[in-house]
């Protein structure tokens, strides 16, 4: 276990918004409102804020009447930013966000928290929106065992690979998505998860808000009429407890999966699909390949 050390600095109140320390600031996926009290009194009160986009921050930081000087800290420059900063959050407060929502979440930051943690900065996190948390809620989806997978890659070979390596997984999945790229992901999670319950939850705590539910084919099928606009999150159920599958479908589903992955990825991606053991599928791929005819 690694605990912290001093770091030279005096031991900060760990519960004052102005001790010195590393403040994870989460602020609003849409709403302002969402910002809570306690996050308004630390970037309020924060000797400096490190932000993703310092103009998004600003109007924040406008919207409750502060003035503190921001740093921006992105992908682009955090090697270079983070030892500063930890030097700095050693002797005051500052203050991490990102353009919305929780940060280090499919946003910066996981390295500067690691880093100050090991230099023996106080680290404090002040929680409050996450996108994947909301759209999870508005899914009616389980939520007692879930996945959040960010977001899939772009590339069709890429993402049909991330999506077999969740093929298996027993929770239900939370993935980030985009409007132009919607309908393909919903299409290509069809394909490799199977047509199993989903929802898409959009413009969460704005005005056009909504959660659409359906089978992932059925909103493959509405947002490729009709790519939507704003942010989104694809929520997508647990694979069921369908009834086994038939020989010819187990079959035609090994077909396609062995012309397109290896073996390995293939008997993964059927046994989840179709709900069948590992053992049975890998005994009837191996039959396929030695020449077996299909049933
Ligand atoms: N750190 C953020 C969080 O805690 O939610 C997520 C940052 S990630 C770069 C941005 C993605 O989150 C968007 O592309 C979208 O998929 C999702 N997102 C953010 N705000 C959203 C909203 N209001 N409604 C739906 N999805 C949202």
């Amino acid at each position: 276990m690694n605990t912290p050390q001093s770091g030279g600095a005096p031991t900060p109140a760990p519960d004052s918004p102005f001790a010195a320390g590393l403040y994870i600031v989460a602020t609003p996926i849409g709403n302002l409102g969402d910002l809570s009290p306690r996050a308004a009194a630390i970037l309020g009160g924060a000797a400096v804020i490190a932000a993703e986009d310092t103009r998004v921050t600003a109007k924040l930081l406008h919207h409750i009447g502060a003035r503190v000087p921001m740093l921006a800290y992105h992908d682009h420059n955090d090697d270079m930013l983070r030892p500063a900063l930890i030097a700095r959050a050693l002797r005051e407060a500052v203050a991490l966000v990102s353009d919305a929502g929780t940060p280090l979440i499919s946003d910066p930051g996981y390295k500067l928290v690691r880093d100050a943690r090991a230099a023996g900065v106080n680290i404090v996190t002040i929680p409050g929106p996450c996108a994947a948390i909301a759209g999870l809620t508005l899914s009616g989806l389980p939520t007692d065992r879930f996945l959040f997978a960010g977001f899939l890659p772009a590339k069709a070979g890429a993402r049909a690979t991330a999506i077999a390596e969740l093929a298996g997984i027993r929770a239900t999945l939370v993935l980030y998505e985009s409007g132009p790229r919607l309908a393909a992901s919903l299409a290509a999670l069809a394909t490799g998860l199977g047509d199993r319950a989903a929802a898409v939850a959009r413009e969460i705590s704005k005005r056009f808000e909504e959660a659409v539910t359906g089978t992932l084919s059925e909103l493959a099928a509405r947002y490729a009429e009709a790519p939507p606009r704003g942010e989104i999150v694809i929520i997508i159920a647990p694979p069921g407890a369908a009834p086994a599958a038939d020989a010819a479908t187990l079959d035609t589903a090994l077909a396609t999966a062995l012309a397109a992955t290896s073996l390995k990825s293939a008997v993964a991606e059927v046994a989840a699909t179709l709900n069948l053991p590992r053992a049975t599928v890998y005994a009837r791929a191996l039959a396929l390949k030695a020449g077996d005819a299909p049933a």
